[in-house]
């Protein structure tokens, strides 16, 4: 087998103005970016109405658990079959390319392309919003070194810097250190880029004008009275939208088999919501009858916020939910060593595969059909597949081995097949909670409804806040939970479907620009490190522009 980037680059792309046309794109909303990628001017000529498919999966491992690749694949198959369709996904971020999970492109033939171009800088989105971050920091600072006119305390500046790359040495800094013309000293730190607010307001903002809105309710830390300071204080909305003017517009790509694809945003799936813009997702279902889009991480994290999160600023729900399992991510959940994972071993897997079961029972209370794709590797035997599949018709859903990493689109078209069926359906969605509902119930909603705990505890900082909040009307916001990604519970390593146990709120952060209150369990990073043993090790480039070691 090739590797990814072999793979990617002995492709034959067809030019992006193909690509659109077989949207019905015409070339007055198409910005080319070379000949390969193109950006789509707002707002979109599109004037279809396409049903949209979510793409989840089980708790996933350090690796992943293919969702991004069967995402592709899928929208290959609907290729196959004859229907109109789009794929909306995120842009990666350096951070896991030069990491260890590597780029965000799918995977053997289910890949979107140019594979180099849309993991490195792509369109300029990332370092875009890298630059409109730090110019609010920088402006921030100014405005403490000149007079402070907002009466800002610096000690409560929330509004870090951000850099998008793992990088631990910039968790907490000392900043203005260099005497009087070097600016006020203050502690302050950096987060990586996926993480600001601004990457998520961007995701989730429908026009230029909504952009600026959110923009300027984000808070930057609060002045010596402590009452909140915004952006719109600061007077600087117009400067940070001015600086995202192209970043807003979605990136058309395509993948292997020139299915078109919206790749664009890119917000961390624990701190945020994790979802592409919902710009992309739109142009998706505007310009095609098929839209299908992937969540981050698990459902009990992407997959729960794209439904009480995502989907309402984007005004539409799901037509039909995928949950994506490997037998290898359920053999880990039921004990197996990370090493050991290529053997055959049925009784583990059935050991973990109620860590699906929770997930699919979980994904059926909003009321929408659901389908399993199971994600076939090589290493999976025929006795292993015949066991998880009957497991999960026990659940009550039906599922489809899927090959796509290995055949492309031809390796999902029985599931884009059940899937056209599927979206055909008017069963009303169920939302889990409702924005008046009280924090303690959403919160309580989430906790008991997707992660099966007992109950949630609130530590006495998050409680004060929960009164600040509160006094201040903002509890009516959704939320938006900060958890590992690996386990239903706060504590990464209880893997499977635990049960009776209590999350940890260490404390909540408004994020009134996104619009919701992200409450932070266990310990979430919001700046990564690197691994002993990072991918950047193994990239290179030669004087002909081959490429290795990009995943
Ligand atoms: P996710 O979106 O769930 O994080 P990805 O689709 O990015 O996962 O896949 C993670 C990694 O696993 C990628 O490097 C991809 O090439 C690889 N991968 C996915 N599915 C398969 C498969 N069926 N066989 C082998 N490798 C796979
Ligand atoms: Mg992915």
């Amino acid at each position: 087998m090739k590797t990814d980037i072999e793979i990617s680059q002995s492709a034959q792309l067809q030019n992006i103005n193909e690509i659109a046309a077989q949207l019905g794109i015409n070339e007055d909303q198409l910005e080319p970016y070379g000949k390969y990628k193109a950006k789509i001017n707002l707002p979109f000529s599109g004037e279809k109405n396409g049903k949209l498919i979510l793409v989840t999966s089980i708790n996933p491992t350090a690796a992943g658990e293919g969702k991004t690749t069967l995402t592709i694949g899928l929208g290959d198959a609907f290729k196959r079959i004859n229907k109109s369709c789009a794929i909306a996904l995120r842009e990666p971020s350096l951070g896991p390319v030069m990491g260890i999970k590597g780029g965000a492109t799918g995977g053997g033939y289910a890949q979107v392309a140019p594979m180099e171009d849309i993991n490195l800088f792509f369109t300029g989105d990332f370092p875009a919003i890298t630059e409109a971050h730090d110019t609010l920091s920088a402006l921030i600072d100014n405005h403490i070194h000149h007079g402070n006119e907002l009466n800002i305390d610096p000690r409560t500046v929330t509004w870090k810097r951000v850099v998008d790359i793992n990088d631990r040495e910039l968790r907490h800094v000392i900043v203005g250190l260099g005497g009087r013309t070097s600016g006020v000293p203050r502690e302050d730190g950096f987060d990586i880029t996926v993480a600001s607010e601004i990457m998520a307001i961007l995701c989730l903002s429908n026009n230029l004008d909504d952009l600026k809105q959110r923009l300027s309710k984000i808070i930057i830390g609060y002045n010596y009275d402590r009452e909140p300071v915004t952006v719109g204080d600061l007077k600087v909305t117009g400067a940070l939208a001015l600086l995202l003017k192209d970043a807003i517009k979605p990136n058309l790509v395509q993948t292997l088999e020139h299915t078109p694809a919206f790749v664009h945003g890119g917000p961390f799936a624990n701190i945020a919501h994790g979802c592409n813009s919902i710009l992309a997702t739109k142009a998706a279902i505007n310009y095609s009858d098929y839209a299908i889009t992937e969540a981050g991480f698990g459902a009990d994290l992407g997959g729960e916020k794209f439904l009480d999160i995502t989907s309402k600023a984007l005004g539409k729900r799901p037509d039909a939910i995928v949950v994506v399992a490997t037998v290898r991510a359920l053999k880990l959940n039921g004990g197996v060593a990370k090493d050991n994972l290529d053997e055959e071993n049925v009784e583990a897997l059935l050991k973990g595969a109620p860590n699906l079961g929770r997930h699919i029972k979980n994904m059926k209370q909003y009321g929408k059909p659901v389908v399993v794709a199971i994600n076939k590797f090589t290493s999976d035997t025929e006795e292993e597949i015949n066991a998880l599949t009957d497991f999960i018709s026990e659940q009550g859903v039906k599922s489809y081995t899927t090959t796509v990493w290995e055949n492309g689109g031809a390796g999902a078209t029985e599931l884009a097949n059940e899937l056209v069926k599927a979206c055909d359906n008017d069963d009303p969605f169920i939302p889990l909670y409702n924005d008046e509902d009280d924090f303690m119930v959403k919160l309580n909603s989430v906790v008991k409804k997707i992660y099966g705990g007992k109950d949630v505890v609130l530590s006495s900082k998050a409680k004060k806040q929960l009164t600040e909040l509160k006094k201040r009307g903002w509890d009516k916001l959704p939320i938006c939970i900060a958890k590992t990604q690996y386990s239903f519970t706060d504590d990464a390593k209880q893997l499977g479907a635990p049960k009776d146990f209590t999350i940890n709120v260490r404390e909540l952060q408004p994020k009134l620009g996104a619009g919701f209150i992200v409450v932070l369990t266990g310990k979430v990073l919001t700046m990564p490190g690197l691994p002993t043993h990072p991918a950047a090790l193994d990239m290179d480039i030669q004087n002909d522009g081959t490429i290795t070691g990009l995943f």
